[in-house]
């Protein structure tokens, strides 16, 4: 069982944390057939059961062993609110750590019930983006992989009773996902296995500040995983400004890093950029950044900033965003503008965490501490 000791939680195993191989592993040292990691991945997965006393196909022997030496753990909901347009959820778990961690449900990205969720992968986040709620807090911890993985459980719960299916998930939500790289890679694996979720690769976003590094790792990965980067700047000065990872790793080597990743992996790029008034919003940066991304093949998603408290900006203008989106496609690349959801539910990223953690979260909201989703 020593192989298992990365994985303990409370001195047992935490089977939220294992990659079907490793559930297989342990299975074997438990003294069972192979199988039986498939029938309890199922019941954690597709049947969403946490307490090995509901998985009613093991043996009662079996289960009770489980109990001596496994366990399933699940994020509490602390706070769960919806957009008066009912087209966005944000929920906030709060983990036995006190630490709070942010996911959003948007169901108007994929049609037929499927949902997109936008996830976290830290509690704060060390990139000290000026514009962003998680930057201005700073990084707390590194969520665990069941951490990450439990985000998709609790909303597939919540959204089950509605008929809706997760199909797409977005590494977007607070934090850098690529400094927290093997937590975040792992959880990935376990959200793909068909046994379970089984969200295909080609449906997870890893959205990065432009670590370059973890850029080539993962294109070293040979995953289908879509990569997502968020730009906010075309030229090395203001970026370093406002997003001081650019100090260490300037835009000419996260694009060649970017063209590394495409000729590997033949998959679009989505270069994320915020709008703030007077900063990155003029034409000739429009111009600069349509004609800095010719010759890959990428998606520009304009982003309308969410005012943050205690950042010295100002939302762009809609006049300004369309003139914007307009001059970039001039220039050939594809440009859409993220439509505009739960704004009255602190959509910001970390907003709503930051909020929570200062005590001044108000109305709109629907509280059910302690609990899980309904
Ligand atoms: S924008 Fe992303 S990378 Fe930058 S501080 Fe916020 S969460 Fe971190």
């Amino acid at each position: 069982m020593d192989a298992f000791t990365p994985h303990l939680l409370d001195g047992k195993v935490n089977l939220k944390n294992l990659l079907p191989t490793e559930m297989e592993q342990l299975m074997l040292a438990l003294g069972q057939p192979r199988y039986k990691w498939q029938q309890i991945w199922r019941w954690m997965y597709v049947r969403l059961v946490d307490r090995f006393e509901d998985m009613t196909d093991l043996s009662k022997d079996f289960r009770r062993k489980l109990e001596e030496v496994a366990v399933i753990p699940s994020m509490g909901l602390h706070l769960h609110q919806q957009s008066e347009a009912q087209d966005t959820d944000k929920f906030l778990f709060k983990m036995a750590d006190g630490s709070l961690v942010e996911s959003v449900k948007m169901k108007y990205l994929v049609g037929h019930g499927r949902i997109a969720i936008c996830i976290s992968s830290q509690v704060g986040c060390a990139m000290a983006c000026s514009f962003c709620a998680s930057g201005l807090a700073g990084l707390q911890r590194n969520l665990a992989t069941w951490e990450i993985v439990d985000q998709v459980v609790q909303i597939q719960k919540a959204v089950e009773p509605l008929g809706q299916r997760v199909a797409n998930v977005v590494y977007m939500g607070i934090g850098e996902p690529f400094h927290n790289y093997e937590a975040v890679l792992r959880s990935t694996r376990i959200i793909n296995c068909g046994e379970g979720l089984g969200i295909g690769m080609r449906h997870l976003t890893i959205s990065t500040s432009g670590l370059v590094p973890q850029i080539r790792q993962l294109t070293a990965e040979k995953l289908p995983i879509r990569l997502a980067i968020s730009l906010h700047a075309t030229n090395n000065e203001l970026r370093n400004q406002i997003m001081p990872v650019n100090r260490k790793w300037p835009i000419e080597e996260l694009l060649v890093a970017c063209r590394e990743y495409q000729e590997a992996s033949g998959r679009r790029i989505t270069f994320e950029y915020v709008l703030l008034e007077g900063v990155n919003d003029s034409l000739a940066e429009a111009e600069a950044l349509g004609r800095m991304l010719r010759g890959l093949h990428v998606l520009v998603n304009l982003i309308p900033w969410n005012p943050v408290d205690g950042a010295p900006y100002e939302r762009s203008r809609p006049g300004r965003i369309r003139a914007f989106q307009e001059k970039v496609e001039a220039q050939g690349p594809k440009c859409t503008v993220r439509q505009e959801k739960g704004a009255d539910i602190e959509a910001a990223c970390g907003q709503l965490r930051l909020r929570d953690m200062a005590g001044t979260a108000k109305s709109k909201e629907r509280r059910q501490r302690g609990d899980r989703p309904a």
